[in-house]
């Protein structure tokens, strides 16, 4: 799995001119709307990969 995460889209405006942050690490900033921001895996869901779209977690 590789360290680093490129994201497509910038999470606040949604445009795709992103580039390296110099503070590197996961970081990026968009060109569009001037935002730095930074990426972080936090670790896999102890529920797995199954969809929850059957309304919810709410029976466990
Ligand atoms: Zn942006």
């Amino acid at each position: 799995m590789s360290e680093r995460a490129a994201p497509f889209h910038c999470p606040y405006c949604g445009d795709e001119d992103l580039r390296p942050n110099e503070q590197g690490h996961g970081a990026w900033e968009c060109g569009a709307c001037n935002r730095a921001f930074q990426l972080k895996f936090l670790g896999l869901l102890a529920r797995g990969l199954k969809r929850a779209d059957d309304g919810g977690d709410e029976r466990i």
